[in-house]
């Protein structure tokens, strides 16, 4: 299997920092000036196929670089973005940290209400609830 990250990540041009654990790479195509991409260096795609201490890693990292982004450019916010699954353009495991100046250089899209949101919350809690309290404790 080849991934396009496992390839590149120890040499980027692109790379702001490395450890043992992860690496920090400036995003080729970014919404604004501060987007990184921080990226575990061992393969995983998806969040719940990481060991709970990279995870704990790559958002202490996040932790920092959101600090040093609010010093550096005063941003009025920030947002975080990570795609799972097919949604995943490179299929390697990168949270995206990019600080935020306006409303309209980034936004969603939503998808059409077909009933109101209440319902759907009720259903999530009857499908989750109890599973995920118990997932938590372990
Ligand atoms: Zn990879």
């Amino acid at each position: 299997m080849s991934c396009h990250f496992c390839e590149i990540l120890e040499n980027s041009p692109y790379q702001l920092y490395r450890d043992e654990l992860a690496t920090i790479l400036l995003d080729y195509d970014p919404i604004s000036k501060g987007h990184i991409l921080i990226i575990p260096n061992q393969h995983y795609l998806d969040l719940d196929e990481m060991p709970q201490r990279v995870i704990n890693h790559v958002f202490k990292l996040a932790k920092v670089y959101v600090g040093l982004l609010k010093k550096a450019y005063q941003p009025k916010g920030y947002s975080m973005m990570q795609n799972g699954g097919v949604f995943n353009d490179v299929g390697h495991f990168h949270l995206h940290v990019f600080p935020r100046f306006s409303k309209e250089e980034f936004g969603w899209t939503y998808m059409e209400e077909v009933e109101p949101a209440a319902t759907k919350y009720a259903e999530l809690k009857e499908l989750f609830g109890k599973d995920l309290a118990l997932a938590i404790k372990k």
